[in-house]
């Protein structure tokens, strides 16, 4: 109890806290501009440590950095992240020592810097579009928008940045040649590792941005840490291992054993909350990238890069099954129930009523059909509006399920029309069964509108070799025949 006033008290801290943020934010536009530019130079500063040829990292987070501010926020992006790419230029000649001259350098990073921002503006623009068109903000078109877009956009980007620095007089034509390859897979696995955690950064920053984050997961609340943090360690201890023995042994093969990764890290998307498997898809690519560093692997870079990618690739598939799971959950209950009385639907009625009737006929025993049909139903609607009308079927379905057993079946024909299949039944005890539901009906009350309902009743025993379909013909003709002779009767046939 005193755990749970705790954390509520934190929680009441915290959101104080984002809020007060949230109107600094607001009120200051460009401190948003200042903190996506800092953040950038920061990610730029990370992947230059892990580069291994000038302008070739292993991988490359100002890529998903950009590609998730323009997802967001679109070209008020663009300021920002123009005077990071200029300043990267800049620091390039820094920690490279190429001495070139101030204004080589200006031009080369106002043109990678075009180069840089047309490319992903453009990226995002895409899977912005594509996410309108499908019309719905759901988790399995985002991802499958964002797999197709992204890889396609850090090549364009790739080109386009590549063509900018030669043209800049930055690189040459052979070092295009040699760095295209690795240049684009880092900006991959920057865009399809870290865009996710960025998109939540960018979010957070421009605090007018983030509407459709919760509805993909990646806003969910975490409750128990211990077996994730657990699973994350084994994880981590798998990739050490992997990475330490390709070290020792220099055999070709042993770097491969990196691939294993993928199943720690499904045991992760499965049991965990979406953003819990970006989380360790970020850290565990992060840790990749710093274990090539340390231990010397820059000869297996590229191995190690497509195996971040194919853990990422993996990582969105899994974060899609449980939504495809419960689609295909409620596509089978739509075709199985009738939607507003979850009675059994019509298709599914027929179906599952001809293996009843299969096995009454195996075992020899009687089976019986009967139709109702609520009388003057319009009225209702009428008086007290379709609300009630539904609400009023709604009833009559659980006032009937309380008068059968386990073995019989209650279907909706449609309208205020139904069908029950009673196996075991002859006609004598069929009929005494609608009409005990007839008599149930007329006790019916609903909230000081309904007092009572009249339904009439058809009821046939069906022949030995009678089709559900030509038994349920007969039963609506007696039906028709209660109706005719003045409604709220049971009518029979032999
Ligand atoms: P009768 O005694 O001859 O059966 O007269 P009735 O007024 O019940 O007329 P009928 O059975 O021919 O038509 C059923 C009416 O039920 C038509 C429609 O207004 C209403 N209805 C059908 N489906 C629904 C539904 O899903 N919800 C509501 N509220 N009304 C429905
Ligand atoms: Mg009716």
């Amino acid at each position: 109890m005193q755990r749970r006033n705790e954390d509520m008290q934190n929680n009441k801290v915290l959101l104080t806290k984002t809020v007060r943020a949230n109107n600094l934010l607001l009120q200051k536009p460009w401190l948003s501009d200042l903190l996506l530019i800092l953040l950038w130079m920061a990610m730029w500063r990370v992947s230059g440590l892990m580069e291994y040829a000038p302008h070739a990292s292993i991988w490359f987070p100002p890529a998903g950095l950009s590609f998730a501010a323009f997802l967001l926020i679109g070209p008020r992006a663009l300021p920002a992240i123009m005077i990071c790419a200029v300043a990267s230029t800049f620091g390039e000649n820094i920690i490279y020592k190429t001495g070139y001259g101030w204004l080589e350098l200006l031009r080369s990073g106002v043109l990678f810097g075009t180069a840089h921002c047309l490319s992903y503006w453009f990226g995002a623009s895409l899977v912005n579009l594509f996410i309108r068109r499908s019309g719905r903000h759901e988790l399995p078109q985002v991802i499958l928008a964002f797999l197709l877009i992204g890889p396609l956009t850090a090549l364009l980007a790739t080109f386009c940045g590549t063509q900018a620095l030669q043209l800049g007089g930055i690189v040459t034509e052979s070092s295009v040649n040699n760095i295209w390859l690795a240049w684009w897979i880092g900006d991959l696995i920057g865009i399809v590792v870290l865009t996710p955690l960025f998109i939540g950064a960018i979010s957070r920053i421009y605090p007018r941005s983030g509407a459709w984050l919760s509805e993909m997961g990646l806003r969910q609340p975490d409750v128990e840490n211990y077996g994730y943090v657990m699973k994350l360690v084994l994880s981590a201890l798998l990739l050490i291992l992997a990475m330490t023995a390709t070290a020792q042994f220099h055999h070709q093969e042993t770097v491969f054993s990196v691939f294993f990764l993928c199943i720690p890290q499904m045991w992760i998307v499965y049991t965990e909350s979406p953003l819990r498997g970006a989380i360790s898809l970020a850290l565990l690519s992060t840790l990749t990238a710093i274990g090539i560093k340390i231990l010397g692997l820059n000869d297996h870079a590229l191995v190690y890069q497509f195996a971040i990618n194919v853990l990422a690739a993996s990582t969105y598939f899994g974060l899609t099954v449980p939504v495809l799971v419960s689609h295909n959950v409620r596509l089978r209950e739509m075709a199985l129930e009738d939607g507003l009385t979850k009675a059994a639907s019509r298709s599914h009625f027929f179906e599952q009523g001809e293996h009843e009737l299969q096995r009454a006929r195996h075992y020899r025993q009687p089976i019986s059909l009967v139709v109702f049909d609520i009388d003057h139903f319009k009225n209702i609607n009428d008086r007290f509006g379709h609300t009630v009308g539904d609400n009023a079927l709604l009833a009559v379905v659980t006032a009937v399920k309380q008068q059968l057993r386990q073995a019989d079946m209650l279907g909706r024909f449609g309208g205020d029309e139904f069908m029950l299949l009673l196996p075991g039944n002859n006609l004598q005890e069929s009929m005494q069964t609608a009409e005990r539901i007839r008599l149930t009906l007329m006790q019916l009350t609903l909230h000081g509108t309904i007092s009572g309902l009249a339904g009439s009743f058809g009821v046939v025993e069906i022949g030995s070799d009678e089709t559900l379909m030509a038994a349920f013909e007969r039963a609506d003709r007696r039906l028709l025949e209660a109706k005719r002779t003045g409604r709220n009767k049971v009518a029979v046939s032999a």
